[in-house]
């Protein structure tokens, strides 16, 4: 069966083209995509842009939306498991993790079924009786979707949920390298009985159909996640239409351990942290920033876990973590570690790929932990996405909420301390759009997610989430039409 869906028909690419997609755990081609072009694109926003115009999705009532949510919710529990294989084939993370993603995205199609039903539309007291004023919402129009790598039905569903059930038509790009389960999510949508045209779907590298995506006229709204070159460039894509762009890009997210933490747990939460899917995350705590005095004690900590850590095939019960998603990207993890051995700091484990002969064929990278790091380096300052742990050590909490600071990103971090004050004091004083205080990564449907500064703008879930997706349009009604009078000609 063809994988792009346009028109509510699913379709070959018009040029023909296609692509292996590859099991990153052996490097093997596991099955054969549908490749579109730059054709595809437009004619899925032109699809987009008619059920839009002409169909009946925008002037639904809330609660049939909703209802398409909660369906789909459902499909996804149906096929959770195959939907769980297919992103572990795809992406290398392991089953476990992919079961929770597929739960997580059922939470956020519930979550948003429910978020619709709260009235946002108001009267507004405007001081006059001979006026009705209301401010009403609509739904946006034309969406494109683009999604990466790491998360890719997780990410794309913090968009899809909100977009359709605020009413919108939309196309979906999920990243080149990991399509399938969007195709699956896709399938499930026109099972639930999406209207045709409603929900398009594209395959393709971003150079191909982006650019048709983030600057046609018939689009009104790009929602991207991914990493910030490609952000700067669909901003300034976008531009010249004027459209509504929300950018979720990468972070650099410090995770900052006080002396007063009970050690056993401060190893966990830092290993957790950072080594969780290969590092390929978008808030990793890839920056220890540690209290001198405990340091030692926890590095050492750290890097004993990460050399346990259990490696394999996401689909095997007891591994602990898969590879990294392509060759190419474990050789853009591999050029960080060299520039960091470059710039002086000290590498106490890992730095290269495992010696396992079962793990050869595969894009497998050890958890590396490099101490003696200070702000001034890159393997600091940018974003590896790997699984790469930099050690900075302070003296006083001003030290410690500078260096936290010290960034040009602003996605997520955290603190460990006992001290409640103090986390209070440490949240309030990080600039970053998420901060977990004595945690590291959790997240809810419920709760806005995005960054500040140079990790994007906008917000995803929450009702901010789904705010993102209505144009927002002021009625004054007057009861009593009088002329104005404000010009009299004399
Ligand atoms: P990427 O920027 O390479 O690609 C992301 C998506 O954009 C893909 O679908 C890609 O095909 C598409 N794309 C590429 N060029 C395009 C163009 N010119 N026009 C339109 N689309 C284009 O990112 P990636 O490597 O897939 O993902 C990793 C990055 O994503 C990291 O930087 C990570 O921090 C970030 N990320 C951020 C969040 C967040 O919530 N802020 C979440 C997950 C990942």
């Amino acid at each position: 069966m063809p994988e792009l869906f346009v028109a509510g028909e699913w379709r070959s690419a018009l040029a023909g083209e296609t692509r292996e997609v590859v099991n990153p755990y052996d490097g093997r081609t596991f099955t054969v995509v549908d490749e579109a072009g730059a054709a595809d694109a437009e004619a899925a926003v032109l699809a987009a842009r008619a059920a839009f115009d002409a169909g009946t999705w925008p002037s639904t009532p809330v609660a049939e939306r909703a209802a398409l949510l909660e369906r789909t919710a459902d499909l996804l529990q149906r096929d959770r498991e195959e939907i769980a294989r297919t992103e572990t084939l795809d992406t290398g993370k392991t089953l476990a993790e992919a079961r929770i993603d597929v739960d997580d995205v059922t939470a956020v199609f519930r979550y948003y079924a429910r978020e619709a039903l709260v009235e946002v539309d108001r009267t507004v007291d405007t001081g006059r009786d001979d006026v009705l004023s209301r401010v009403v919402h609509h739904p946006v129009g034309v969406c494109s979707l683009i999604a990466p790598w790491n998360y890719p039905l997780l990410q794309m569903s913090w968009k899809v949920a909100p977009a359709l059930v605020a009413g919108n038509a939309v196309v979906l790009k999920p990243s080149e390298v990991t399509p399938l389960s969007t195709v699956h999510l896709v399938r499930l949508l026109a099972e639930a009985g999406v209207p045709d045209g409603v929900v398009n779907l594209v395959l393709g590298g971003g150079a191909a159909v982006g650019p048709t995506l983030t600057s046609h006229p018939a689009v009104d709204l790009v929602s991207f996640t991914g990493g910030l070159a490609t952000g700067r460039g669909i901003l300034k894509a976008a531009a010249d239409t004027v459209k509504r762009v929300t950018v979720e890009l990468g972070g650099k997210n410090p995770n900052i351990v006080f002396a007063d933490v009970d050690l056993e747990v401060a190893v966990d939460t830092v290993l957790t942290g950072v080594f969780l899917h290969s590092g390929q995350v978008c808030s990793s705590g890839t920056r220890l920033i540690v209290e001198e005095s405990i340091a030692d004690d926890l590095v050492a900590g750290v890097v004993e876990r990460a050399r346990r850590i259990r490696f394999g095939s996401g689909l095997v019960d007891g591994v602990e973590s898969g590879p990294l998603v392509s060759a190419q990207h474990r050789e853009k993890v591999e050029a960080y570690v060299t520039l960091g051995l470059e710039e002086g700091a000290t590498l106490l484990t890992g730095g290269r790929r495992p010696d396992d002969p079962d793990l050869q064929r595969g894009f497998f990278y050890e958890p590396t932990v490099f101490d003696g790091c200070d702000r001034s380096m890159r393997i600091v300052q940018e974003e590896t996405f790997g699984p790469i742990l930099t050690v900075e050590r302070f003296r006083t909490e001003a030290e410690a909420v500078a260096l936290g600071n010290d960034t040009t990103y602003g996605l997520a971090g955290a603190v460990q301390t006992l001290d409640v004050d103090r986390g209070d004091r440490v949240a309030a004083a990080l600039k970053h759009g998420t901060v977990w205080i004595n945690d590291f990564g959790p997240y809810v449907p419920q709760a806005e997610w995005g960054g500040q500064r140079m990790s994007g703008n906008g917000r995803e879930l929450g009702p901010s989430g789904l705010a993102e997706y209505r144009e927002s349009k002021h009625v004054w009604r007057n009861t009593r039409p009088a002329a104005p009078g404000w010009f009299t000609g004399s």
